[in-house]
């Protein structure tokens, strides 16, 4: 266990000059060995949303299964690597928020009425729990420089079942997008844009 954790890919969480590194995957296109087919309709991908959106949608479940104690991010300067961050869930503030629009407001419907300052409709509720926000700590290593023998055997098989998860999400993602460069066809489409032009009209 300590010999997956130690020799395990790594990369910076920030920057190189920050210092600080963590498990990590390479999941440039031209490393992950595919053939060129899929490798050309992957770079053109990369011009789409939805392509991120799908991948996205996989990261989220990480941080989410992991209680969002556990994230992931792209790093790099093209974004080309997969980093493991740590990160917590940590309390809003709101305390009420509007059932049309959405606006969410700090103080209690108690205090202010239930008039939106928004949209004006009488429509805020208050939260039953003040809704959790997840944050990242980009600036933090996991396990550098780490001494496992201090480690009980749990906390070292939690580690390893952590990293391992993570290592799965990366090659669901490589997955994902495989599918999706086979699924998807990139098409021109022609669009005509509304133009307003001046013209000259004779007087009646
Ligand atoms: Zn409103």
């Amino acid at each position: 266990m300590t010999a997956y954790l130690q020799t395990h890919f790594r990369y910076s969480t920030m920057n190189s000059w920050n210092g600080a590194d963590s498990y990590a995957h390479n999941l440039k296109i031209y490393k992950l060995g595919l053939c060129s087919e899929i490798e050309d309709k992957l770079y053109d991908l990369l011009s789409f949303q939805e392509f991120f959106d799908s991948l996205r949608e996989l990261m989220d479940d990480f941080a989410s299964r992991h209680q969002y104690r556990w994230q992931v991010g792209m790093n790099g300067r093209s974004g080309g690597y997969l980093v493991l961050y740590e990160g917590e869930l940590r309390p809003t503030g709101y305390l009420s928020f509007c059932t049309r629009c959405g606006q969410r407001n700090y103080r209690k419907v108690e205090e202010t009425g239930n008039i939106c300052g928004k949209c004006g409709r009488p429509a805020r509720v208050n939260y039953r729990q003040t809704p959790m926000q997840a944050v990242t700590f980009p600036g933090r290593g996991v396990d550098m420089d780490e001494d496992f023998d201090e480690w009980s055997l749990e906390d070292l098989r939690d580690r390893v079942r952590l990293v391992q998860d993570f290592d799965r999400l990366a090659d669901e993602m490589v997955a994902q997008a495989i599918q999706f460069a086979k699924n998807y066809s990139i098409e021109e489409v022609e669009v005509c844009v509304p133009q307003t032009q001046r013209v000259l009209v004779a007087n009646r």
